[in-house]
C-alpha cells in the first residue's frame, strides 16, 4: 500500500507560524510500511525530503518548495506503551501534550518541564527540545529509526548524539522513542505542570502565530536579553513583529511572509552583532525554498 498522498497542500496550513508553501510531495503514512515506501519513492524520484512533525519550530519559504515532505503526525505514528516498568514506548507522531496527561495517569514523572510546549515527541526529541534547564535528552533511554536508505535501526541512549537543541541523525526518521521516567504521584505531576504552563504562558507570547525561540541562546547569555537590550520589543518588519513580551520571539502578525521574517532576523543578527560581538544561532529550523536562501 502507498502513503496516503494528498496534493497540493500548502504548509503554512501544518505550521504554527502559518508559513510555508507547497512540497513537490507531501506523504502522510500511516504505517512503518508506508514510511518505508514514501522514503523509498523519494529516492527512486531523486527527490530531496523532508520530515514535518508538529510544524511548531519552523520557518518555511512560500512558493513551489523543491523538496518531498513526509508528515509522521499520522494516526499510525501515535500511540503509547507503557513497555516494563518505568519506561514508556511513544509513536514520534504522538503529541507532546498527550505523553505527558499520559504520564500524569500513569504516575510517572520526569517530563513536567515540557508542559506546554506544541509539536510532536518526534519533533521534540529532534530538536532536544528543552525548557527550565531541562531538556529531552535527559529522559530518553532508547530510539527507533528509519535511515534515508530504509534501514531501521534501534540506538541506546549511549549512541546518541545530543546537543543544545539538536539530534545528530544523519537524514534518519525517529518512529519511536522510549522514556525512562520515575514514580511520582498524579497528585504532585499535575501540580507541577500547572506552574511550568503558567510560567510559560505568562514568560512567552503563546497565541499569535510563531515557532517559539528564533535563537539559542548564546553559552552564558540569553538571547531574549541581548536583543532586549537592542530595543527590539515591537520591532516590525512587514507583517513580521518582534514580541512585546518576550524578544527572542517574532510574531507573524497581519500575514507575514518567510522573507519578512528572514529580514527580521538579519536585522536582529546584525544587531546583536554590531553592539555584544556576539554571533546568533538559529533555533528554528529554516526550510528555504533555494538551498543558498538558507
Ligand atoms: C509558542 C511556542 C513555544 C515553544 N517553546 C519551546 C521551548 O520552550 N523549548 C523548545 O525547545 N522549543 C520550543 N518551541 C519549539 C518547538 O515547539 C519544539 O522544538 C518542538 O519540540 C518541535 O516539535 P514539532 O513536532 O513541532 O517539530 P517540527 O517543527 O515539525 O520539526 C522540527 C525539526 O524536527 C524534525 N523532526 C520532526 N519530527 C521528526 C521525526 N519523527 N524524525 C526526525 N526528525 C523529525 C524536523 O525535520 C525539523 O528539523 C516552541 C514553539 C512555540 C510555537
Amino acid at each position: 500500500m502507498t502513503p496516503e498522498m494528498e496534493k497540493p497542500i500548502q504548509l503554512r496550513h501544518l505550521t504554527t507560524f502559518r508559513l510555508g508553501g507547497t512540497p513537490l510531495r507531501y506523504l502522510r503514512p500511516g504505517t512503518e510500511q508506508q514510511l518505508l515506501d514514501a522514503l523509498e519513492e523519494c529516492r527512486r524520484n531523486d527527490l530531496h525530503w523532508r520530515v514535518l512533525g508538529g510544524g511548531s519550530n519552523l520557518v518555511v519559504d512560500e512558493g513551489h518548495l523543491p523538496y518531498g515532505v513526509i508528515h509522521i503526525q499520522t494516526p499510525g505514528f501515535d500511540w503509547m506503551d507503557r513497555s516494563a516498568g518505568l519506561a514508556v514506548r511513544v509513536g514520534a507522531g504522538t503529541p507532546t501534550a498527550k505523553l505527558l496527561a499520559y504520564c500524569k495517569r500513569q504516575g510517572l514523572g520526569g517530563l513536567e518541564f515540557l508542559a506546554g510546549l506544541p509539536g510532536t515527541v518526534g519533533g521534540a526529541v529532534a530538536a532536544n527540545a528543552g525548557a527550565w534547564g531541562k531538556e529531552t535528552c535527559d529522559a530518553i533511554a532508547r530510539l527507533w529509526i528509519v535511515g534515508p536508505k530504509g534501514e531501521k535501526t534501534e540506538l541506546l541512549r549511549p549512541d546518541l548524539e545530543f546537543s543544545y537543541r539538536h539530534l545528530a541523525l544523519q537524514g534518519a526518521v525517529i518512529t519511536e522513542a522510549e522514556f525512562a521516567l520515575v514514580p511520582r504521584s498524579p497528585e504532585l505531576i499535575g501540580p507541577q505542570m500547572m506552574r511550568y504552563a503558567r510560567a510559560r504562558a505568562e514568560r512567552f507570547p503563546v497565541g499569535p502565530p510563531s515557532a517559539g525561540c528564533i535563537f539559542k541562546n548564546p553559552p552564558a547569555q540569553s538571547a531574549g536579553k541581548l536583543l532586549d537590550l537592542c530595543g527590539f520589543r515591537g520591532y516590525k518588519c512587514g507583517g513580521a513583529e518582534v514580541s512585546e513580551r518576550h524578544a527572542n520571539f517574532i510574531l507573524n502578525r497581519r500575514g507575514a511572509t518567510s522573507a519578512d521574517v528572514v529580514r527580521l532576523i538579519e536585522i536582529m543578527r546584525k544587531a546583536v552583532r554590531r553592539r555584544f560581538g556576539i554571533e546568533l544561532e538559529l533555533e528554528v529550523r529554516r526550510w528555504p525554498a533555494k538551498p543558498q536562501a538558507a
